[in-house]
């Protein structure tokens, strides 16, 4: 795999996607893993589509956002859109 923003080779290492570049990402997050979609609007954008299929620690699903926010990819909820 490639990097979308700059090309480079993604490393994939211990559940991590890994560009020197560019982020740190977790290969399963909250109980899913991403799409090919959301990882490259991640990547491109800095921000994913609303993913509805999350799984929260007691086996609940929620929605939300992932966002990139300097390397570090962090999960936020639709009501702290701007
Ligand atoms: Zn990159």
């Amino acid at each position: 795999m490639k990097c979308p923003r700059c090309g480079s080779f993604v490393r994939e290492e211990a559940g991590y996607y890994i560009c020197k570049n560019c982020f740190i990402m977790k290969k399963e997050v909250y109980g899913t893993t991403l799409t090919e979609r959301e990882r490259r609007e991640l990547i491109l954008y800095g921000e994913t589509p609303l993913i509805t299929r999350f799984i929260g620690r007691n086996g609940e699903r929620f929605h939300g956002y992932l966002c990139k926010v300097g390397e570090h990819i962090v999960l936020r909820f639709p009501s702290m859109k701007r």
